[in-house]
C-alpha cells in the first residue's frame, strides 16, 4: 500500500480549435475590462494594448519594462499568449500586481498550469513556487498551436514528456498524478510523429497539447529530480536552448534512473526500452541529440556536474558528479543509451540459441520459451536480487521436503493453478468423456488389489460408503477389465501416506470392472482436509490469506486397453469449500450427490465415460 498527499491547484480550462474567441468572455469572468496581451504577436480580437518584449527566462529587466506599461494603460487583466516564455512574464507581473492572468500557450512547455516563476537577474535564476501565480483561465486553442514549426514542436513535446517521466519517480508521486503522466507520454508519442509529418495536423495537434496539458499538471503538482536539475544548470548557467535541452537530457537521465519507472514509460511508449525509445523517437523526428551540437563545450560538462550535484533535486538514483558527469558525457556526444533492456535481450537471445543444438527441438522450443518468458517477468517486474534470493530459497526448500510420500513441488504447482491449467488444455476436450481432474500429490503406484465389495477402510472410523461405479465408452458401451484405482482421505482428512504409525496402504485399491463394466466397494465419506501446509507452500498461501482447504472428493484412475486413462475425482454435493478448493481442481459436472441409506449408509453411483484412446498415451 503507498501513502501519498496530493493537494490540486488547476487552473480552469477552455480546450478546443479556435478557442481564442472565448477570450473576451474569460476577460470578463475574470473580472477584466482593460487587459493587457503579454505576446511577441500582434494585438488579437478584444485585446489593443500589448506588450511585445517577451524574452526567454523572464529577466527581471523585461518584467520591470512590462510593469510600467501595465501602470501606463491601467490594465486590470494580464493576457500571456505565446509559450513558457510569455506565461513566465505574465506570472512574474502577477507577483508584483496580483492581477489575474489568462494563459494561451502555443507550445508544449506547461508553465501555465504550474505555480513556479523562475526569473534571472544578472544571469542568476531564482525560482519561487506560489498558488497565487497560477493562471485563472488557461485557454488552449489548437489551432494556435499548428504554426508552431516541426521541430519546435518535437522537442517541446519532448520538453513535456520529460515532466511526465519525472512525475512518476517523484516522491510526492500518486496514483492521480502517475494517471496523467502515463497518458501524456504516451499521447506525445503518438502525436510527435504526426506533427514531424504534418505540422498542421489538427488531431494530432489537440493529441499533443492534451499531452502537454497533463504533463504540465505533473509539473505543477510533484517535484521534479535529476533531469529538470540538469536543464535549469544547462539552461541558466550555459545559455543552452529551453527544449532542445530537455530533449537531448531526458534519454540519458532515463537512462541513469533506470529501472525505476522505465516499465511502465516503455508500456506508455509502445517499446521495449524506455530510455532507447525516447532517444529513437528523438533522433527520428530530426530533434538535436547532442549538446555538443547545442554549442556547449565539452570543457564545460564537468562544471555543470558539479553544478548538478551541490544542490540537488530528489532523485531515485543517487547523484553523483562522476555519475552525472558521465551522464553528460553521453549526452554530449550524442550516444544512444546503452539500456539495460538492449543488454537484456541480447543476453535472452543468447540462452535461447543455446538450445538450438539439442537433438529433442521440442525441449528446445520449451526451455527457449521458458527462458524469455523468465528473463521477461524479471525485467517487467523490476526484480531486486532480494526478490531473487527468496526466491531460489522457496524452490529450494520445496525441492528438499520432497520424499517418496510428500510431493512439495506437485503441491506448489496444484496451489498455482497449473495442474489444473495442464490437465484443462490436454484431457478435457471431449464433451462425451467425464471431465478429468488432477492427480493430486497422494497417488501412490501399485496399490493393493481388491476384489468387488471389499472394504477399502478396513474398520477404520468414518459414515459408511457404498460406491457402484461403471465405466463405459463414448457411446455407453460397457468396458470390461479397465484397472480402477481408488484413493482418498479418511474422516479427518489424512491419507494414509500422512499417517507414520499405519502399517501398509489403507483407503487406495485397485480393481477391475466386470464383463458389464461395474464394480463396487465400500469404504467410507471422504471428508475435506488440508493440503500438507507446514512447508513453504503453506507458507505461500499463508502470506497471501488463502485456506489450505480441499473439499471432500474421491481420486480414480482408470485405464482400459484402447482407451485414453482418465484421472478425475468425485466431489460431494453439498460439501465444503467446493467453490474454493485450494488446488483448482473442482468441476461443475464432478460434483455428485452421495444420497445417504435408511441406515446412514451414503452411496454413490457414478458411470465414466472413457474416450478412445487416440492421442496414443
Ligand atoms: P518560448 O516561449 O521562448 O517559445 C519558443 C519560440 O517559439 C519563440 O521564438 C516563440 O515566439 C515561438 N513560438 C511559440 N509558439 C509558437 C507558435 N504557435 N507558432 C510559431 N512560433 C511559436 O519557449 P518555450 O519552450 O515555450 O518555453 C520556455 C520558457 O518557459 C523557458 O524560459 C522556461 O524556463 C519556461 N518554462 C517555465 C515553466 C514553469 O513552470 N515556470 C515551465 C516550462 C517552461
Amino acid at each position: 500500500m503507498e501513502s501519498f498527499e496530493y493537494t490540486a491547484h488547476h487552473p480552469r480550462v477552455v480546450f478546443g480549435a479556435g478557442t481564442l474567441s472565448r477570450l473576451p468572455a474569460e476577460i470578463a469572468r475574470a473580472g477584466g475590462s482593460r487587459p493587457l496581451l503579454l505576446s511577441r504577436r500582434g494585438p488579437v480580437a478584444g485585446v489593443d494594448a500589448v506588450f511585445d518584449g517577451v524574452a526567454m527566462h523572464t529577466p527581471v529587466e523585461v518584467t520591470e519594462r512590462a510593469l510600467e506599461v501595465v501602470r501606463e494603460r491601467g490594465a486590470d487583466c494580464l493576457v500571456a499568449l505565446g509559450g513558457g516564455s510569455s506565461t513566465g512574464l505574465g506570472k512574474a507581473l502577477v507577483a508584483r500586481t496580483g492581477l489575474p492572468l489568462i494563459a494561451v500557450p502555443t507550445t508544449y512547455a506547461g508553465s501555465e498550469m504550474t505555480p513556479i516563476l523562475g526569473e534571472t537577474d544578472g544571469g542568476v535564476k531564482t525560482t519561487r513556487r506560489d498558488p497565487a501565480l497560477l493562471p485563472a483561465t488557461v485557454i488552449y486553442d489548437v489551432e494556435l498551436t499548428r504554426t508552431l514549426p516541426a521541430g519546435l514542436s518535437v522537442t517541446s513535446g519532448l520538453n513535456a514528456m520529460a515532466h511526465a517521466v519525472e512525475a512518476l519517480y517523484s516522491p510526492q508521486a500518486n496514483p492521480a498524478i502517475d494517471s496523467f503522466a502515463l497518458d501524456a507520454i504516451g499521447r506525445l508519442a503518438r502525436a510527435l510523429p504526426r506533427i514531424a509529418d504534418r505540422p498542421d495536423d489538427l488531431d494530432a495537434r489537440a493529441d499533443a497539447l492534451t499531452g502537454a496539458w497533463l504533463a504540465g499538471i505533473c509539473l505543477g503538482t510533484v517535484g521534479m529530480g535529476l533531469h529538470h536539475k540538469l536543464c535549469h544548470v544547462l539552461g541558466g548557467s550555459f545559455g543552452l536552448p529551453h527544449s532542445e535541452t530537455h530533449a537531448v537530457v531526458l534519454p540519458h537521465v532515463m537512462a541513469y534512473n533506470a529501472p525505476t519507472a522505465m516499465a511502465r514509460i516503455a508500456a506508455a511508449l509502445g517499446v521495449s526500452d524506455a530510455p532507447a525509445g525516447v532517444f529513437d523517437l528523438a533522433a527520428r523526428l530530426g530533434a538535436p541529440t547532442s549538446l555538443a551540437e547545442l554549442g556547449l563545450p565539452e570543457t564545460a560538462l564537468r562544471t555543470a556536474a558539479v553544478a548538478a550535484t551541490e544542490t540537488p533535486y530528489p532523485n531515485p538514483r543517487a547523484v553523483t558528479a562522476d555519475g552525472v558527469e558521465r551522464l553528460l558525457s553521453d549526452a554530449w556526444h550524442g550516444h544512444r543509451p546503452a539500456t539495460a533492456a538492449g543488454d537484456l535481450s541480447r543476453l535472452t537471445a543468447q540462452v535461447v540459441a543455446s538450445f538450438a543444438g539439442a537433438p529433442d527441438q521440442r525441449l528446445a522450443a520449451l526451455l527457449g520459451d521458458l527462458v524469455t518468458r523468465l528473463h521477461g517477468f524479471v525485467a517487467d517486474n523490476d526484480l531486486t536480487e532480494a526478490e531473487w534470493t527468496a526466491a531460489i530459497g522457496f524452490l529450494t526448500e520445496t525441492g528438499q521436503l520432497c520424499s517418496p510420500t510428500r510431493q512439495e513441488f506437485v503441491l506448489l504447482s496444484d496451489t498455482l493453478g497449473i495442474s489444473s491449467a495442464v490437465d484443462l488444455l490436454s484431457n478435457s476436450r471431449s464433451p462425451d468423456t467425464t471431465p478429468s481432474a488432477v492427480l493430486g500429490p497422494f497417488y501412490v503406484e501399485g496399490p493393493p488389489v481388491k476384489e468387488h465389495g471389499a472394504d477399502l477402510a478396513e474398520g477404520l472410523p468414518g459414515t459408511p460408503l457404498r460406491a457402484d461405479v461403471r465405466v463405459t465408452d463414448v457411446d455407453g458401451r460397457p468396458v470390461a477389465g479397465a484397472t480402477v484405482d481408488v484413493w482418498q482421505s479418511n474422516q479427518d482428512g489424512y491419507y494414509d501416506v500422512q499417517l507414520p504409525d499405519l502399517e501398509g496402504p489403507v483407503l487406495r485399491a485397485r480393481l477391475r470392472t466386470d464383463g458389464d463394466g461395474r464394480l463396487w466397494f465400500r469404504s467410507i465419506l471422504p471428508s475435506e482436509y488440508p493440503i500438507p501446509d507446514d512447508g513453504p507452500v503453506g507458507r505461500m498461501l499463508r502470506a497471501t490469506g488463502r485456506h489450505p482447504y480441499r473439499a471432500p472428493h474421491l481420486h480414480f484412475m482408470i485405464s482400459a486397453p484402447g482407451h485414453r486413462r482418465l484421472v478425475t475425482q468425485l466431489f460431494v454435493a453439498g460439501g465444503p469449500y467446493l467453490d474454493s478448493d485450494a488446488v483448482f481442481g473442482v468441476k461443475d459436472d464432478l460434483i455428485i450427490d452421495f444420497p445417504s441409506d435408511e441406515d446412514g449408509t451414503r452411496r454413490v453411483a457414478f458411470t465414466f465415460r472413457l474416450g478412445p484412446d487416440s492421442a496414443g498415451d
